[in-house]
């Protein structure tokens, strides 16, 4: 079992230690782990709070292991229509072993939070964030894996927390699975919208697409800021990957690596 993304101190909104993730992670029988800590240049935030610092990164990270257990370091960069040259210098950092791109703004907007939501309805909501998400699929380069595609369901002020359907925005999705196969990229089964919004984050019928478009990596995330979260439901994705793709990818040095299921 693998766990992906997930999130120590390290990360600004992380609560637990990288330890007390990885003696989780330990128990919950995980073979393979990635921390994935947030860079995420948000204007609108004051200081850049959602950006960890390199120094606190690879002390915390340093001479972490446990026996049994696999630890890769990743991040999940806040990818944007426009910051290419940003992530290629925050790719510099250090030679991480596995990038993440996630979409957590539209037009700058979090989408996470109150104002994005009272000023849309839910299917202008939704769409929105699916266009901006094409849009930095097409702009970048830079990532290994998309993550959580359908975040915006279980975004804190999202009223409803109803699941993004692939049959309501068909033509969009597909648009972006034919770019990520164009270029060579992985999607995520990210677990924490089972609890938070009844089901992966996206669902299974979004990676059936994906592996029907030519799509050949993915992985398995629990996006856990706690330890309790640690591997939460990697065993039932487990389950879902190996019918549609039969096997699971984890990342070293940036390359993929395929596990049989
Ligand atoms: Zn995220
Ligand atoms: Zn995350």
């Amino acid at each position: 079992m693998f766990d992906y993304h997930m999130h120590s101190t390290v990360s600004f909104d992380g609560k637990d230690t990288p330890e007390k993730m990885v003696q989780a992670a330990v128990n919950a029988g995980l073979k393979e782990i990635c921390f994935t800590d947030h860079i995420d240049h948000e204007i609108n935030v004051e200081k850049e709070i959602m950006v960890f610092d390199q120094k606190d990164y690879d002390a915390a990270y340093t001479g972490l292991g446990a026996e049994g257990l696999k630890i890769r370091f990743g991040v999940e960069y806040g990818l944007k229509p426009g910051n290419q040259a940003q992530f290629r210098e925050d790719l510099k950092r250090r030679d991480f072993d596995f990038v993440l791109g996630s979409i957590h703004m539209v037009n700058e907007m979090d989408v996470y939070l109150e104002p994005y939501w009272s000023q849309r309805d839910i299917p202008t909501a939704y769409r929105e964030y699916l266009e901006e998400t094409y849009a930095c699929v097409r702009a970048h380069e830079d990532f290994d894996v998309l993550g959580h595609l359908t975040f915006i369901s279980k975004g804190r002020a999202n009223p409803t927390k109803e699941l993004l359907r692939y049959g309501d925005h068909r033509e969009i999705v597909d648009e972006i699975l034919k770019e990520l196969v164009r270029k060579g990229k992985g999607m995520e089964i990210n677990t924490s919208g089972v609890d938070r919004c009844g089901g992966y984050l996206p669902t299974p019928d979004f990676l059936r697409r994906f592996r029907e478009l030519g799509g050949e990596i993915v992985t398995i995330g629990s996006d856990a800021h706690t330890f309790d979260r640690v591997g939460q439901y990697s065993r039932e994705a487990c389950e879902i990957l190996k019918d549609i793709f039969g096997y699971v990818c984890t990342f070293e040095g940036r390359k993929p690596i395929f596990h049989k299921l």
